[in-house]
């Protein structure tokens, strides 16, 4: 029987580096689901698609395929159209426009059912933002990780500094609570802690004791 861990969050609570270290030791699948809606925010900036004009967004949906594959060392890789795109998903300017469009209905159908399609009769680790109320209802495990605003707004500094992006700490801030904002006030599954869910806040921990924590307390 297959075990599915659904992990949502947030932004930079750790969800990926949680969910991707767990599926490592557990021997599951990793599935990054907001690696796929970066990857069609991808595509719409590539092709200067007005994100903001749903209608313009839906018609070009027929056109953009996703897919994720995991190379020998079991890394995973992200597809748009054949196009291993996993090195150009992680800026900021991606993640706004993976952030507006996933508010779009007709996106996040496609989206979901390949979501459930790679999970089908797999143990997986699926980490996003509507894992345990929307995709997977009936994952066996249901974790909520948060990290306090200021540690998430250092940990994005951090990553931003170390791909030399002039930024700083307060626009950082003010970014994340904007892509917060939106993702649990959209009209299309927010982000919610479902009531069965275990929130876990990763703000002192790093990321070997944060899964080891979770491997303790449930495996
Ligand atoms: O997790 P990540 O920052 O890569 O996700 C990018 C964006 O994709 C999120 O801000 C969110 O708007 C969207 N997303 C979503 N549902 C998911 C995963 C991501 O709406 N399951």
């Amino acid at each position: 029987m297959s075990y599915k861990i659904a992990i949502d969050g947030p932004s930079s609570a750790g969800k990926s580096t949680l969910a991707k270290m767990l599926a490592k030791e557990l021997g599951y699948v990793y599935i990054d689901t907001g690696a796929m809606y970066r990857a069609i925010g991808l595509y719409l900036i590539n092709n200067t698609i007005d994100i903001h004009n749903e209608n313009d967004v839906v018609s070009v949906l027929d056109k953009i395929d996703v897919t994720l594959d995991y190379d020998k060392e079991n890394n995973l890789h992200v597809y748009l159209n054949g196009e291993d795109i996993s090195n150009k998903i992680r800026t900021q300017e991606v993640g706004e426009a993976a952030s507006v469009c996933s508010q779009y209905l007709k996106v996040r159908e496609k989206l979901v059912s390949l979501q459930r399609k790679l999970a089908e009769e797999k143990s997986c680790c699926m980490d996003g933002r509507d894992i345990a109320s929307n995709v997977l209802p009936n994952a066996n495990l249901k974790l909520y990780v948060t990290a306090s605003e200021e540690c998430r707004a250092k940990r994005r500094y951090l990553e931003e500094k170390e791909k030399g992006i002039d930024t700083t700490i307060e626009k950082v801030l003010e970014e994340l609570k904007a892509r917060d904002y939106r993702d649990m006030n959209r009209e299309h599954n927010p982000l919610v802690k479902v009531s069965d869910a275990i929130e876990f806040d990763t703000t002192d921990l790093t990321p070997d004791e944060a899964v080891d924590a979770i491997l303790s307390r449930f495996f």
